[in-house]
This record gives C-alpha cells, structure tokens and sequence, in this order.
C-alpha cells in the first residue's frame, strides 16, 4: 500500500488535486482520497486514489451520488480543472459546469485561504513575466549601447580621416 500511496503522491506532483495546495503550502504530507469512496463501492485501485489535503477531504467526506438526479463532484484525474472553472481575477473560482458549481460548493473552493493562496500565486507568476520582460529590455539595451560605441568609433575614423585630408589640402596650398 505505502508505494501506491507513494505512486498517487508522486502522480499529483505533491499537490491537492482538487485545490492545489501543495505539501510544501501546507507543511505536511496530504492525504489519499478515494473518489468513489470505499463505504459506496470504491476500490483501492490507483484510477479512484486522489492526493488530497485535510480540508478538501473533510468537506468532501464520503460524498457520492446514489441516484442519477443527485449532482457529481468533478473528478481531477478525469477532467482539467479548467474545464470547470473559471479563475478570476479576484483568486476566486467562477463554475462553468453544474459539477464545477457543485464542487465549489461542496468542497468550500472559493475559502478565504485558498483565494489568498490563488492571489498570490497571480501575484508571483505577473512578478516573473515582468521580471522576464525586464531582462528581454536589458538585452536590447545591451545591443543598442553595442552599436551605438560601434557608430561612435566609426565617427571617430571619420574625423581622423577628414582632418588628415584638410591638413593634406593646407600643406598644399601652401
Ligand atoms: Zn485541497
């Protein structure tokens, strides 16, 4: 069992695969999930295993529909999160689909913590293009600096030259 967990840890890049919150967020190894929980027929296998932090799985408990009328939660390993949600600019998550709004609802995704933690992942990845975006000018200046010195230069020759061909010419007429 302890490699399975290990595979499912692994597999999830060490983050909650409902909310994202990752290990290194939250201190501490998360937990396993399962999808289809084991009291409504669940299996070990590793397709129904999700990482999971304590909260997500505290809100979610044992939840799964009984009947077709009763709403499904999204299942992260079957469908990209972004296919559910909208993330706005605010850091909280807009549903897209019923089982989006549903999940939102059920496991608490819009929680003060996790909207904080998405405004400030926002924050880090804007900081990163700027800073990209910095170093890109930098470079261009580096290269206008280089051919600006290159001109000078030439400018310089230039002069050297005209002023060798004026003394030539007073020498003479002289
Ligand atoms: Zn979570």
């Amino acid at each position: 069992m302890a490699a399975i967990l290990e595979q499912v840890r692994q597999r999830a890049n060490f983050a909650c695969e409902y909310c994202g919150v990752t290990e290194e967020d939250s201190g501490g190894k998360l937990t396993i999930d399962h999808c289809q929980p084991k009291s409504k027929n669940g299996s070990d296998s590793l397709e129904n295993l999700l990482y999971c932090c304590i909260r997500c799985n505290q809100y979610k408990q044992n939840y799964w529909p009984e009947n077709p009328d009763q709403p499904s939660l999204c299942n992260p390993r079957q469908e990209p999160a972004s296919q559910h949600f909208l993330q706005l600019d605010n850091g909280t998550l807009y549903p897209l689909t019923s089982a989006g709004d549903f999940t939102l609802k059920r496991l608490r995704l819009n929680r003060s913590f996790l909207v904080a933690h998405r405004l400030k992942k926002q924050q880090r990845e804007k900081e990163l293009r700027l800073l990209i975006r910095y170093q890109e000018l930098v470079k261009v200046l580096a290269q206008l600096q280089m051919q600006l010195s290159d001109l000078i230069e030439e400018q310089q020759t230039l002069l050297k030259e005209q002023q060798e061909l004026l003394i030539l010419l007073l020498n003479r007429k002289n």
